[in-house]
């Protein structure tokens, strides 16, 4: 494995409990990253692989601004080229306090911020204050400032979800300098129990290939970046673990890492989801419901599969 990048989850809490969150994030949840943790498992990463990024999110990072203020600065210690964080914008109640924090935290290395904007989001967080994030990002010049919407089937598909995300990001189009990302939503976590009911089931299970989550970039025998959660799951999708740093060292973990022996990953790799149908029939599953798409059917077979796989379908919450 040679990382490019690693995510911190810094919490799994946050203001919103949005329909769609493949984390189950929420208010309701506890938790978060202890900054000794990340001093260490920064250090051990980057020692071996040189990284290009270091990316923090959760849940609501900013609900944790002293660990958030942590990360940015051991990551500027390393001369990690890219200090990124990922937010809902809640926080960005009036102009002296959000100039303030992102002032902060430009000058302490931060040089990106993405701002999640779509109907699920803006369920939760007035729009005013997500635009307000971003308006302030680009006016104290980072690097990257970015929105990344997230949309039911494709962003064509006529449904109530779209039509408000597409209503609410006409009237960020004036803003200038900001990088618009538009991504198909996958049925996991909160989403895959709240709206696939909008989608069209298919016929037949879906056979197809896992597409591996994008924002990890390269794949499951190689990964370029790894996700590390508050409890220590080193995982490659949500609840799809390849370790615990809490239990062992991540230098292990990142060492002895192959897809071939990993019990779900190596079965993805090699038949797609279906694999983990397939296994969960021989287990009892009825194999009665219907699929959206191949993510739909991994996340709903890994759920029926948790108990057998505790070590590797974690942390549970999300399932
Ligand atoms: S198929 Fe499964 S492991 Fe692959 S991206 Fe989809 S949910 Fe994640």
């Amino acid at each position: 494995m040679q990382l490019k990048g690693v995510d911190f989850l810094v919490t799994f809490r946050c203001p919103s409990v949005c329909k769609h969150c493949s984390y189950k994030a929420g208010f309701h949840r506890t938790g978060f990253i202890h900054v000794a943790h990340v001093t260490t498992w920064l250090r051990a990463i980057h020692e071996r692989h040189q990284l290009e990024i270091v990316t923090i999110h959760g849940g609501e990072p900013f609900l944790y601004m002293d660990i958030v203020k942590h990360i940015v600065n051991e990551a500027r210690l390393l001369n990690i080229p890219k200090i990124h964080i990922i937010t809902n914008g809640y926080w960005a109640k009036e102009d002296r306090g959000t100039e303030k924090k992102l002032q902060g935290l430009k000058q302490m290395g931060l040089t990106g911020i993405t701002v999640s904007i779509d109907a699920f989001h803006q369920e939760y967080v007035p729009i005013e204050h997500a635009k307000r994030a971003i308006q302030w990002s680009c006016a104290l010049g980072f690097e990257t400032v970015a929105v990344d919407s997230y949309y039911l089937g494709s962003e064509k598909d006529d449904n109530h979800y779209n039509a408000e995300t597409e209503r609410i990001l006409m009237d960020l189009q004036t803003i200038g300098g900001v990088h618009f990302s538009k991504y198909t939503l996958r049925l996991e976590g909160r989403g895959a129990d709240t709206l696939s009911s909008y989608l069209k089931p298919q016929h037949e299970i879906p056979s197809g290939s896992c597409p591996f989550r994008f924002w990890l970039g390269g794949d499951f025998s190689n990964p370029e970046t790894v996700e590390i959660d508050h409890a220590g799951n080193v995982t490659l999708c949500p609840g799809l673990s390849i370790g615990n740093a809490r239990d062992e060292t991540l230098t292990d973990i990142l060492d002895r890492y192959d897809m071939r022996t990993h019990p779900v990953i190596s079965l993805l790799k090699e038949t797609g989801p279906i694999g983990l149908y397939e296994l969960a029939k021989r287990k009892g599953y009825d194999g009665t419901q219907a699929f959206v798409d191949e993510c739909h059917l991994c996340y709903t077979m890994r759920k029926y599969l948790k108990p057998y796989y505790t070590r590797f379908l974690s942390p549970s919450a999300c399932y």
